[in-house]
């Protein structure tokens, strides 16, 4: 048999790619100058690149791969549904028996509200289906003006115009001209130096009325959800107080608006818990997935909706016009099956609450002492160090001086891959990750910011 792919030096291979491969979020002129770094196999927490070496992926590939590389089970199952059904489609009065167990588990391990689940390829999928869930279910109910979705600045809801418009990143909006109509975004809860100087209870009350302040502004009657991350993930790993989520769950309650979770990060065991929102304490109307339901081994997402939608949608709403040729893709859910099956068996979630999670929050008050770094904050395994010129006074670096890019070359070149947001250095590595493991990344994160300082 022909093996599917040539062997090539690494040069060949960053010559190729340069040629013909446009990367996401990439500026392709200078990538193709510095040359791609190819990733040509993995297992457990580690990477190979094209030159042998050993990288831990302290990033789970982006969020992903939360039951680590290599897992037989979702192997398998994949390889059993391409032989017995590589793709039948959703539309149409048809469904296909993964995708039925799949719907099936999922309404089982989610928070009770939740019984059906609308499936998509993607967390930007998600997103969009969002956004058309959402204003169908208020035009249904007679009230087509509740248009308006509140989201927040630094939000990441995905990349296409619905999902770049829900999310908050000035960048993207500034391209291809978004957000869409109809979506309003407020302040995060990270204000890094107003946060130093209250106590978190009170920051993350403050940090909810600016939710309630945006409502007033546009007319309660007008508005129709408010969407968050549990945790925000993309934007650097934002971790808010413990008061901020109930809170804003009295004002939608208060307001009768939709309250949204997005957790296609925090989903799947990220936070300790199945969902961030159960972290939280938030009791969602809807929730986006994508990522973790399969640990990344093949693209799924999906939208769970709890029964004040779903009820709407289903007993007054007729056709709704929506959806995906992947959606339901019977390869995808046989691997998300054996995905939650085997994070079921291996007991991660309670690993990362009980036991590797807590050992990553104590390893990460002892990098807090590092002179660079002027916060280190932790939620379940994600993580985040907030990089600072002055420690005491907690002034950061001006942002030409690039502090957190500069770290991250320290990681490459030390086999870590961590990711910077700007000053802020984030991890999220893989759930199946040991307590020697939290160490030996401990150590490499040490030794980067050594480097940096
Ligand atoms: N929502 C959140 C919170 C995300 O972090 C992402 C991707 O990183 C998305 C949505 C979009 O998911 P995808 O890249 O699968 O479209």
């Amino acid at each position: 048999q022909q093996p599917l792919l040539t062997t090539r030096s690494t040069r060949e291979w960053q010559a190729a790619d340069a040629a013909h491969f446009l990367h996401p979020f990439t500026d392709f002129q200078s990538l193709a100058r510095k040359g791609s770094r190819i990733i040509t196999r993995a297992d457990n927490i580690y990477l190979w690149d094209s030159d042998g070496r050993k990288i831990l992926d302290a990033m789970s590939g982006l969020w992903c791969v939360n039951v680590g590389y290599g897992q037989q089970a979702l192997i398998d199952a994949a390889t059993r549904q391409l032989r017995e059904l590589p793709f039948y489609n959703s539309f149409f009065q048809t469904a296909t028996p993964p995708a039925i167990e799949l719907a099936e588990l999922l309404a089982e391990i989610t928070p009770p509200q939740f019984q059906h689940v609308f499936f998509t390829g993607s967390g930007s999928e998600a997103s969009d289906t969002v956004v058309r869930m959402v204003r169908r279910y208020w035009d249904i109910l007679g009230q087509p003006q509740r248009h308006t979705i509140i989201s927040r600045k630094n939000a990441y809801h995905g990349s296409t115009m619905a999902g770049a418009s829900l999310g908050g990143m000035g960048a993207m909006h500034a391209q291809g001209g978004l957000p869409i109509p109809g979506i309003v975004h407020i302040e995060q809860p990270h204000a890094y130096q107003l946060a130093r100087e209250m106590a978190p209870d009170a920051f993350g009350r403050l940090a909810a009325s600016w939710l309630e302040d945006k409502i007033i502004e546009l007319g309660p009657d007008r508005v129709a959800a408010f969407i968050g991350e549990p945790v925000q993930g993309a934007g650097g790993v934002i971790i808010p107080p413990d008061t901020y989520w109930p809170e804003v769950q009295r004002i939608c309650d208060r307001h009768g608006i939709l309250l949204v979770s997005d957790e296609v990060v925090c989903g799947f065991g990220r936070t300790g818990h199945w969902f961030g929102c159960e972290r939280f304490g938030t009791r969602p109307d809807l929730m986006s997935f994508a990522k973790g339901v399969t640990s990344g081994y093949v693209p799924l997402g999906g939208v769970m909706v709890g029964e004040r939608v779903a009820r709407v949608l289903i007993e007054q709403g007729g056709d709704f016009e929506h959806g995906y040729t992947y959606s339901g893709h019977p390869v995808a859910c046989a691997v998300a099956l054996a995905n939650i099956r085997l994070m079921q068996q291996l007991k991660l979630v309670e690993r990362v609450r009980d036991d590797t999670g807590p050992h990553l929050a104590s390893l990460y008050a002892s990098l807090a002492e590092h002179p660079l770094v002027g916060r280190a904050e932790t939620c379940g395994l994600m993580a985040a160090l907030q990089l600072v010129r002055d420690k005491a006074s907690g002034t950061p670096f001006p942002p030409e001086r690039q502090v957190g890019l500069l770290c991250r070359s320290h990681c490459f070149a030390n086999g870590l891959v961590m990711r910077a947001v700007g000053d802020r250095m984030i991890v999220a590595p893989p759930l199946v990750m040991t307590r020697a493991q939290v160490d030996e990344m401990g150590a490499l994160i040490r030794l980067c910011l050594d480097k940096t300082w």
